[in-house]
């Protein structure tokens, strides 16, 4: 058997502590997944449910490699976020099983041109121009929950030159991790390499060409990335 052309390399994150990698298969993202950030946002979270939204894996950046500003936006918005990275899939896993699917947290960046995006919303068209662009997914090195246990409480930081812009802590996601999997496997068929991208707190804002962004959640590898002109 061959393939009429060569299929594209693996995409594929670091694994802290560890030579090996994680390679990329789907990532879903979930919005207005903490309540300061919907009011931020013009939304009220109590009268609305946190959803979901995909990337492509080769969003993903990963390594601390430079940021490209993408095209078509002048308003790019920097969403810092727990990410999860799936090693098993599976359809209706329950709550309560929805923890053995998850191999690793990290540190991630939701990377929005927000112009694009508010004209979506307008429109009631879809997010894909506003949400999904090369290096849309900033990674951070992860690390397995054997090490890091369940991390239901940690401070989510982002900064940009060293100045804070966003500060919340995971634990006032209105979806906790287990019932984002049991939901997303409700949805859709979850898979091996997965990553799931589990919402931003209050603070959202631009970055520019120059920027240097740092990302952290307590117990997890830093994510810094500079921003260059496209
Ligand atoms: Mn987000």
């Amino acid at each position: 058997m061959s393939y009429v052309f060569e299929p594209r390399d693996v995409i594929s994150v670091p694994v802290a502590g560890s030579t090996e990698r994680f390679p990329v298969n789907n990532i879903y993202c979930v919005g207005r997944n903490y309540a300061d950030h919907a009011i931020e946002m013009g939304f009220d979270p109590d009268r609305e449910a946190p959803f979901f939204f995909m990337k492509p894996a080769y969003a993903v950046l990963s390594d601390d490699a430079e940021m490209k500003y993408p095209a078509h936006s002048s308003d790019v918005h920097h969403e810092v976020e727990l990410v999860v990275a799936l090693h098993h899939g599976g359809t209706n896993i329950s709550v309560d099983e929805a923890m053995s699917l998850v191999y690793a947290y990290g540190v991630g960046v939701d990377m929005t041109r927000r112009d694009l995006q508010a004209e979506a919303k307008e429109k009631s068209r879809p997010w894909e121009a506003g949400k999904t662009f090369l290096h849309a997914a900033p990674c951070a090195a992860l690390h397995k929950l054997s090490e890091v246990g369940q991390l239901n409480e940690a401070v989510i930081t982002l900064r940009i030159n060293g100045e804070t812009r966003q500060a919340g802590d995971v634990n006032q996601m209105i979806w906790k991790v287990p019932e984002i999997i049991s939901r997303l496997s409700e949805l859709f068929v979850l898979q091996p390499g997965d990553m799931i991208y589990t919402g931003t707190p209050a603070g959202v804002g631009p970055v520019l060409p120059g920027d240097q962004i740092t990302a952290h959640i307590v117990g997890l590898s830093e994510l810094s990335f500079k921003v260059s002109s496209s």
